[in-house]
Order: C-alpha cells, then sequence, then structure tokens
C-alpha cells in the first residue's frame, strides 16, 4: 500500500529501527526494491533523485506499484532543489518529498523549507530538509568537517520550517569516500536527544556496516542508498560475464538487477526494518 513517509519513519523512531530509501528509477528498479521489501516483510521507502528519470512517469509506475505491494511503501522525491520539482511531485502523487536547501544561507534554507511545507502538509504529504550539508565523496577529506550539523540551529529549524524528518550532516558523504568514513556519533546522540522528529542518513554508501548499525543504534531512522547498491550489481554482472564471449540483453539486466536487490536486501537486515510488516 502506497504510505505517507511519515507514518513509516514515525513507526521506526518509536522502535528504534531505520527504514531503507533506495533510489530507484524505471520498472525494474522499483520492482526489485519492492521485491526484496515483501520477501522481508519491510517498510519501503522508494526514492527518485531527478536527474535519473522524469518526476510524472516515475510516479505512474512507483505508485501504481506501491499500492499493488503487501508492504507499506512511501513514494519520495530525493534532493528537489527548486519550488517546482516539489509542485510536481505533490501534484503527481508522490507522498514525500525531500526539499533541499542546505547550500543555502540558515534564514534562506528555512524561508524555503517553511513555504513547501505549507502546501505539502495541506495534502498530507509528507516533507524532509537537510541542515548542515552532506558533500561528494571525491572532496570528503577536504568538506568533511565543514558541514557537520549543528545541534541549536537543527532544533530552531525543525520548529520553525515543521518539516516532518531532518537530514543531518555527521561525518558522511554522497557517491564514493576520498578517504576512510569518520562518523560524529557523539553529534548523533546529542542530535538524538534534541530532536523530537526522525534522522535521516544520507551518504550511506561505502560508510560501512559497522557504521550504519551504530547510527541506527544512535537514531537514525532512514538510510539512503544508492552507489553501493550499484557497485554490488556491476560486481555481480563482472564476475558472471567472466569467461563468457556473449550474453542476452535480458539476461544482462536479470544480473544487474538482482545484484541490486541482494544488496538492497542485506542493507534491510542491516537496519534491522525486516519482519516490521
Ligand atoms: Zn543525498
Amino acid at each position: 500500500m502506497l504510505v505517507t513517509m511519515k507514518k513509516l519513519l514515525d513507526d521506526a523512531k518509536k522502535n528504534n529501527y531505520a527504514v531503507v530509501a533506495p533510489n530507484a528509477w524505471n520498472e525494474d528498479t522499483i520492482r526489485m526494491s519492492i521485491v526484496a521489501a515483501e520477501q522481508e516483510k519491510a517498510p519501503l521507502i522508494l526514492a527518485l533523485y531527478p536527474v535519473m528519470a522524469n518526476i510524472e512517469d516515475f510516479a505512474q509506475i512507483a505508485c501504481k506499484f506501491a499500492e499493488d505491494s503487501k508492504v507499506p511503501v512511501a513514494v519520495h522525491l530525493d534532493h528537489g532543489s527548486q519550488f517546482e520539482e516539489a509542485v510536481r511531485a505533490i501534484r503527481s502523487g508522490y507522498s514525500s518529498i525531500m526539499v533541499d536547501r542546505s547550500q543555502l544561507p540558515y534564514d534562506e534554507n528555512v524561508k524555503e523549507v517553511k513555504e513547501i511545507v505549507k502546501i505539502a502538509h495541506s495534502v498530507g504529504v509528507t516533507v524532509e530538509a537537510e541542515l548542515g550539508h552532506v558533500g561528494q565523496g571525491k572532496d570528503y577529506t577536504k568538506t568533511r568537517d565543514c558541514g557537520l550539523t549543528n545541534v541549536e540551529e537543527a532544533l530552531r529549524f525543525v520548529e520553525e520550517t515543521q518539516v516532518d524528518c531532518l537530514a543531518v550532516a555527521i561525518g558522511t558523504s554522497h557517491g564514493v569516500y576520498c578517504g576512510e568514513p569518520k562518523i560524529d556519533f557523539n553529534l548523533l546522540k546529542v542530535l538524538n536527544e534534541n530532536i523530537k522528529v526522525p534522522l535521516v542518513l544520507h551518504g550511506s554508501s561505502g560508510t560501512g556496516d559497522e557504521n550504519i548499525s551504530k547510527c541506527v543504534e544512535y537514531g537514525i531512522n532512514k538510510i539512503n542508498l544508492f552507489t553501493d547498491l550499484d557497485l554490488a550489481a556491476s560486481d555481480m554482472f563482472i564476475e558472471y560475464i567472466k569467461n563468457k564471449s556473449s550474453i542476452r540483453i535480458v539476461e544482462a539486466c536479470n544480473i544487474l538487477y538482482n545484484g541490486y536487490k541482494e544488496k538492497l536486501i542485506h542493507n534491510i537486515k542491516l537496519v534491522k526494518s525486516n519482519n516490521r510488516v
């Protein structure tokens, strides 16, 4: 069934686990994510990063699959960066949107997020925003410490914007890390003690199973995933084509999407969202 992300994350916060939010972009990645979630009896957030597919086209397929699924599924716009994207997502049926203004100064971030929260909440759509900034893995050694979330600001931000969940910067990074991931668990602990809405982790890929588990234990309720799924698919494919002189296209796609699915199942178990439905 199609549900709001707030419903999923509030339960995750209450029971101390996290919900996986894989980036999906077409019918196959949507289907594989739902197969994985149903197999593990886990809630799911299907997240579209808007450069990967058209917002409306994705909604048509994702909402249909979500409605037909045996587990609760939220359809989410990941990293919406413009006002128009948020409105298009709401209009086309997403049950949740991220309004990412984390690169703007605090006051502008609040102003823009607040405006969209008012619109989204009036039609029951969940809103995620980001405070502090999770950067790119290639710049990790230079940027790791610059964007960490400030606790007082985060408290004020949630109060002023009325967001439903908050993405925090605690030392993770998008894509492949250049250098060793260094997570500030103490900061996460303090954020979790003070912030009343569920906390979101971006840049989970490459962070390592042990760190992810600990993040969930310390209060993260949503884990965004893409690069690890992508790499797992690629590894499985490379292994499969070893010593083969040809491969059929359908077979090739099945191998890749299976790699994506297997890694997603691994993460569902890692963040303890299996057997929650
Ligand atoms: Zn992200």
